[in-house]
């Protein structure tokens, strides 16, 4: 899992970005959107530090990443190549790794109960120097079984505003919006079309919180169509993985 990649691997990582940044672009015109409203977070998971680094050099520093076991040393060998990376964690995340996740991380996707929210403000209180980002994982199809918020449910600690109140009441964070995946089973274009609207009533609420992660390497245009400003594109980027997450 070491080592820098080979001038092969660097050639076929410059072409699935520059198949990832038409997409982007063609997507953004499609829907009138600027492609700057539209930052690409490359996620590494199960792909090498060496890829990371690649990338960094291809001008992507938005990088992606959801295990903290992974995570990492993966940050940390990157680092070490002198690489000033943003990294995003986007996987579901324990309780017990946010002491560990606030010291490489800069942005945090995947907050999605109360009691998530005050493990991260207690250790980014004291863990790190700048706020950290923290975006709401909301649930789309409102399945409580599974990740992510529940948009208009009042339960303390799986709520979306419940939880959306502690990011945004914690001094070491930084409410900064929303983010969801779409669920199985559900066509991309119903899934984003209500993730919209949670997200503009949400907005409401919080002015300030106007990022949205949506949209992974299938369903990317969609997800820009109805206005996401974060994709997080793993296979079409990086290859298929041999695992499944
Ligand atoms: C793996 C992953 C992605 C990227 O998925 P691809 O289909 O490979 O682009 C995006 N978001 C989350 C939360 C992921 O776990």
């Amino acid at each position: 899992m070491t080592g820098p990649s080979g001038p092969d691997r660097r050639a076929e990582l410059a072409a699935g970005l520059a198949a990832v940044r038409t997409r982007i672009t063609g997507a953004c015109a499609a829907a009138g959107r600027d492609p700057a409203g539209v930052t690409m977070i490359a996620v590494t998971k199960t792909y090498p530090a060496g890829d990371a680094v690649a990338l960094a050099g291809l001008g992507v520093v938005d990088l992606g990443e959801n295990r903290d076991q992974e995570a990492a040393p993966k940050a940390a060998e990157v680092a070490a190549a002198g690489v000033t990376a943003r990294w995003h964690f986007i996987g579901q995340l324990q309780r017990n790794k946010a002491r560990s996740v606030v010291r490489y991380a800069d942005v945090v996707h995947s907050v999605d109960s109360a009691r998530l929210a005050r493990a991260l403000a207690t250790a980014a209180e004291s863990g790190r120097d700048r706020p950290l980002e923290t975006l709401v994982q909301v649930s789309i199809d409102g399945d409580p079984a599974r990740g992510g918020a529940l948009p208009g449910s009042t339960d303390p600690d799986r709520g979306l505003d419940p939880v959306a109140e502690v990011l945004a009441g914690a001094e070491a964070l930084r409410l900064a919006g929303l983010m969801a995946v779409a669920p199985l089973g559900w066509e991309p274009e119903r899934a984003f079309a209500r993730l919209a609207e949670v997200a503009a009533a949400f907005r409401a609420r919080h002015p300030a919180a106007t990022a949205l992660s949506a949209g992974m390497s299938g369903d990317l245009e969609v997800a820009i169509g109805y206005g996401a400003t974060h994709v997080r594109v793993g296979s079409a980027l990086l290859g298929m993985r041999s695992t499944l997450r």
